[in-house]
C-alpha cells in the first residue's frame, strides 16, 4: 500500500536496520523503544490489523510466530521475551499493518496509556 510506512520499510523505500527478513516477513528495531530489546516483525503483505486475518493467511502467521523466538534467540532474549499485538483503536493500534512487538530483558510497560 502506497501511504504505508511499514510497507515502504519492507519494501526498502525507507531505509532502517533489519534484523530478519526472508520473502515473506521482515523484522525490524523499532523506532521509539519500550524496552532494551524492541524489534517489530511484520508480514511485507499488507494487512491493515488482525482483525483483517483470514484463513487464508494462517500460514503467513503460523511462519511469523516460529520465526519469533528463533529472532528472539538470535537477539540474546535466552531467558524470555513479551510478544505483542496491538489490534484496532482500543487496542492501542497506531500502525496500521499487522506487527507483533518482541519485547525482551525487562522494562515492563504495562498498562499501555
Ligand atoms: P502499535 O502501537 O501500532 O502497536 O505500534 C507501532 C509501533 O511502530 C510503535 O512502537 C512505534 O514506535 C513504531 N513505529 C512507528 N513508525 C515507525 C517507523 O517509521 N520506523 C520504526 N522502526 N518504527 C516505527
Ligand atoms: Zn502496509
Amino acid at each position: 500500500m502506497s501511504d504505508c510506512i511499514f510497507c515502504k520499510i519492507a519494501e526498502g523505500e525507507i531505509p532502517t536496520a533489519k534484523v530478519y527478513e526472508d520473502d515473506q516477513i521482515v523484522c525490524f528495531h523499532d523506532a521509539d523503544p519500550q524496552a532494551p530489546v524492541h524489534v517489530l516483525i511484520i508480514p511485507k503483505k499488507h494487512i491493515p490489523s488482525m482483525d483483517d486475518l483470514t484463513e487464508e493467511d494462517a500460514t503467513l502467521v503460523g511462519h511469523i510466530m516460529v520465526k519469533i523466538k528463533d529472532i528472539a534467540r538470535d537477539l540474546g532474549l535466552t531467558n524470555g521475551y513479551r510478544v505483542v499485538n496491538n489490534c484496532g483503536e482500543d487496542g492501542f493500534q497506531t500502525v496500521k499493518h499487522l506487527h507483533f512487538h518482541i519485547l525482551g530483558k525487562r522494562k515492563m510497560t504495562w498498562p499501555p496509556g
